[in-house]
């Protein structure tokens, strides 16, 4: 048995084993949760704690206030299984689909999207994976197979091995992506065996998912260094989250060390309306509060896209702070970080099939067009159009 694995078998399940370890904690309380969201923490990520109220705990530990019904949010709010065509596969894109290969997860996050799944009796067979990969087989316009779950990264090198090969054998399949938790809460899974395997089969690219910056610790550096080091892009994608993420400066941090690691910050998700998750959710203002701290306090490279995965199954949609531009079809005025005005116009003169030049159409802008985007005025030319 490798490491991973004897780290996983010490896993934390009963309300009591965790009271033993992490002294305060209501067992009461958290038996009232397990009950519909089960508990998973492995021993690792455990010893990130330093107290149950911390970013670390309020990741692992089961809140009194994951069971308080509201009426905001449903158990499925993202309409995965509506837009499943077989099990274990979601084709929302044309050109690409989420594959969930593997039921398990290192860790139960109490935030989680799938959290009507993950920890139940949820599993996904190896006939399923083959039946999803015939699906992509017959579909010649998926071109991108999100790999995904639970934590594909469960599963054992053979099995990954040979889900890769046979993704990889479909000529129209160009991109394979995985997605993974393990980096964050389980590093030691990122053995060089696995990257041996892993290396492969590019293009692929890996999509890690840290929530913070304790969570990057030698052994998840060395993690990203190992995937890093075999060609493997890397992204990131967080959500954004209350008391783990939305602090000043936290984001900023975590972005920042990321970097320095090779990965890329790629999404910061505002949070699904996940049931049993409310108290997770932060405002839309909050992550654009947090976006304009990126853009002015470290490189672009560093600033990922803020989106809201919209409920229903409308996709992912990009979320700009609202004063960041206004655009008249003549010019656009763009704010930075500082609140400092700018202005961009469009080019005066245009192409015309004869290889010339010609003088644009002259459109009458709004008398304010240049004025300082404010929110009444950006209103003012929403409501003229
Ligand atoms: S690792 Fe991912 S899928 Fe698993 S519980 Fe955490 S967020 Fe959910």
């Amino acid at each position: 048995m490798e490491l991973w694995q004897r780290i996983l078998g010490s896993s934390i399940r009963q309300p009591e084993d965790l009271a033993r370890l992490v002294p305060g904690i209501d067992v009461n309380a958290i038996k009232m949760v397990t009950g519909t969201y089960p508990m998973f923490i492995n021993p690792y990520y455990l010893s990130l704690l330093q107290n149950p109220q911390d970013p670390i705990g309020r990741q692992c530990i089961p809140a009194l206030a994951e069971v308080v019904t509201d009426e905001q949010t449903t158990a499925d709010p993202l309409s995965e299984e509506s837009d499943s065509p077989v099990p274990c596969l979601v084709h929302r894109y044309p050109d690409r689909v989420l594959f969930q290969v593997s039921s398990q997860c290192a860790m139960n996050c109490r935030f989680c999207t799938r959290k009507r799944k993950v920890g139940t009796d949820w599993t996904i067979t190896s006939e399923m994976r083959r039946n999803a990969i015939d699906y992509i087989a017959n579909h010649p316009e998926v071109r991108d197979v999100i790999i995904s779950g639970g934590d594909p990264f469960l599963l054992t090198d053979e099995t990954i091995d040979g889900l890769l090969q046979a993704i990889r054998a479909i000529p129209h399949v160009e991109i394979v992506r995985i997605g993974t938790r393990t980096p964050a809460v389980l590093p030691q899974r990122i053995t060089p065996h696995l990257v041996s395997i892993l290396k492969k089969y590019h293009p692929l690219f890996i999509n890690v998912h840290f929530e913070h910056p304790r969570e990057l610790t030698p052994a998840a550096c060395l993690a990203l260094s190992r995937l890093a080091d075999a060609g493997i892009p890397l992204g990131n994608q967080s959500v954004l989250l209350a008391g783990v993420n939305d602090a000043p400066g936290v984001f900023v941090e975590l972005n920042r060390k990321l970097l320095a690691n090779r990965v890329r910050p790629y999404y910061m998700y505002q949070a699904d309306l996940v049931e049993g998750t409310n108290h997770f959710r932060t405002t839309v203002a909050t992550g654009m509060r947090i976006m304009r701290e990126l853009r002015g306090n470290t490189s672009g490279l560093a600033v990922p896209q803020y989106v809201i995965d919209a409920p229903g199954g409308g996709g992912k949609i990009p979320v700009l702070p609202e004063e960041t531009s206004c655009y008249d079809g003549r010019q656009t005025v763009l704010t930075n970080y500082q609140g400092r005005h700018f202005t961009y116009s469009d080019p005066e003169l245009t192409a015309v099939p004869d290889g010339s030049m010609k003088r644009r159409a002259r459109k009458k802008a709004p008398p304010d067009l240049l004025q300082p985007p404010t929110r009444s005025r950006i209103q003012r030319r929403r409501r003229a159009g």
